[in-house]
């Protein structure tokens, strides 16, 4: 006789499934909706982020779980990991750098095309962590910018995909002036990068 078989499957109605992007800031009548560019870009912008996964150690093991079915950094439009710099707009440290890595994760960094953002994800890339030693770098933002940190040691998804839906609302809220100002420019000296 079969053995039956069943399956741990809940069937959701499709609607709640589907989730809109916010509407920007605009005027509306009938018939149009106004509002200005740099609104549309960071809509499109923070809807369509692709990070770049830099992981050293076991912070790399929770961006995993963050990535599967489960947690699905995917519901946020930023499936499409990448490991060409040249094609990611985030990247996102996760682990403990070595001063010897350094000058690897600028170089990285570097290769990216602006606008580019930075997630320090866990104690060790905000702060050096528990390897308060010689051979710890004490924070990638030695090296170069930081958007936001994610803290823990090390943080569970939610905490990854809390960090980046701030980076998100950077993303929507950015103007499209912000990398041309004085301002950003300063910054970026500040680490040696022209
Ligand atoms: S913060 Fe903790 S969990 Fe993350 S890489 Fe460092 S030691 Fe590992």
């Amino acid at each position: 006789m079969p053995r039956p078989v069943s399956y741990n499957v809940k069937v959701k109605p499709l609607e709640s499934d589907i989730s809109m992007a916010e509407m920007p800031e605009g005027h509306m009548g009938e018939g149009f909706f106004a509002t200005s560019f740099d609104k549309v870009i960071g809509l499109a912008r923070k809807n369509s982020i692709w990070p770049l996964p830099f992981a050293t150690s076991c912070c790399g093991i929770e961006f995993m779980a963050t990535m599967g079915a489960h947690y699905d950094l995917g519901r946020f439009g930023a499936e499409r990991v990448g490991f060409s710099p040249r094609q990611c707009d985030l990247l996102m440290i996760m682990g403990t750098i070595a001063k010897k890595m350094g000058p690897v994760v600028k170089q990285v960094y570097l290769q990216m095309a602006e606008p580019r953002w930075v997630i320090a994800v866990g104690a060790c890339a905000s702060s050096g962590g528990i390897f308060d030693t010689y051979s710890v770098l004490q924070g990638i933002d030695q090296i170069i910018p930081v958007d936001v940190y994610v803290p823990g040691c090390a943080p569970r998804p939610e905490a990854i995909l809390d960090g980046f839906m701030r980076i998100q609302d950077l993303v929507g809220k950015e103007s499209l002036r912000r990398r041309n100002s004085e301002r950003y420019k300063e910054l970026l000296e500040s680490y040696g990068i022209q």
